[in-house]
């Protein structure tokens, strides 16, 4: 049986989006190495709705190369959603996500796989040692990006770590069951709290092409970190309508106190009752509004409380 019929160890997750003038290069470099490794392995080139050549290109080099499989979105759908349909296809035992700009060197997935099966942990991290690549912008509001998902969601993503990772088929599992949406996965992983290391490597400049990532996707990206993992922003706004309508009715009530000391103009008391009242009443309202919706945002993620590490008990049917 040739080897690609026979069930992929690796699956190599790459999402790509317009990358015609990259492809070629990562072809040539990707597959050598792949070949190389001590696996049998599958590339799960996700083209996140491509409007350029990447698809003719991608068609053209599978017929030369029979573990590379191509998924097809039918409309760009992100970096993140383009990665998670790879990882809800790909069949390995292991998963290497991976961007197509060979920015995050191929030459480091046989180090992944190494201390994978040799610490038996179920992700390996890739952790950019140098950034020096990337432009100050990028780097300066990456600092800002972590630091806030710390504090404000309590998530601790490695520093520096993008989605350049391997992980098992356990984690990849783990993943696929989470229903929600716009789940942005470098900090998906480490909430989902299995055993994991890091590898360091050069981040490199990208081979070709431009960047598929412009402000307005960053921006995107950090919105959905930040009420992907925290009420933070909600409870914020739930808090300023409970202030603001408890000044509100002060206002009122100081207006009434006002008219009866007769400090009034005829005619102020009543429009600023009528002011405050109504301000008061929708301020509360939406505060209290705030802390339902922030509910059903939770209920509505359905993410489980928790995953099971381990149960003596099941541990004879279940250990890998
Ligand atoms: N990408 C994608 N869909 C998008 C945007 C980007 O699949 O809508 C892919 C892109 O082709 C690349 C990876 O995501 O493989 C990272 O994008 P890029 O290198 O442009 O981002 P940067 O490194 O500039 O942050
Ligand atoms: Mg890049």
């Amino acid at each position: 049986m040739p080897a690609h019929h026979t069930a992929p160890t690796l699956s190599i997750v790459i999402p790509m989006f317009n990358e015609e003038a990259v492809l070629p290069l990562l072809v040539e470099r990707l597959r050598p190495i792949a070949d190389g490794l001590d696996t049998a392995y599958e590339v799960v080139a996700v083209d996140d709705g491509s409007s350029d050549a990447t698809a003719v290109i991608l068609e053209r080099e599978r017929r030369t190369w029979p573990q590379l499989r191509i998924v097809r979105l039918r409309a760009n759908s992100g970096h993140q959603a383009a990665i998670s349909a790879g990882l809800a296809r790909a069949r390995g035992d292991y998963i290497v996500t991976l961007d197509a700009d060979l920015q995050d060197p191929p030459e480091v997935i046989a180090e992944m796989l190494r201390l994978a099966r040799e610490d038996g942990v179920d992700v390996v991290y890739g952790v950019r040692n140098d950034r020096s690549t990337d432009t100050a912008f990028k780097r300066g509001t990456a600092r800002l990006f972590y630091k806030t998902m710390r504090r404000l969601g309590n998530i601790h993503a490695p520093e520096d770590a993008g989605d350049f990772r391997l992980m098992s088929r356990a984690t990849v599992d783990a993943i696929n069951t989470l229903p929600e949406h716009n789940r942005v996965l470098r900090f998906v992983v480490p909430a989902l709290g299995f055993p994991s290391a890091t590898v360091g490597y050069m981040r490199e400049v990208r081979a070709a092409g431009t960047t598929k990532y412009p402000l307005a996707k960053m921006i995107r990206l950090s919105v959905d970190s930040v009420t992907g993992f925290s009420l933070a922003p909600l409870r914020f706004a739930t808090w300023l309508g409970l202030l603001g309508g408890l000044a509100a009715l002060g206002v009122l009530l100081y207006a009434v106190i006002a008219r009866f000391l007769g400090h009034a103009l005829p005619g102020w008391t009543s429009t600023v009752v009528i002011v405050a009242a109504v301000g008061a009443v929708q301020l509360l309202a939406l505060g209290i509004l705030g802390e339902y919706v922030g509910r059903m945002y939770s209920a509505m993620q359905s993410r489980p409380t928790y995953f099971i590490a381990h149960d003596s008990l099941s541990s004879e049917e279940t250990a890998p």
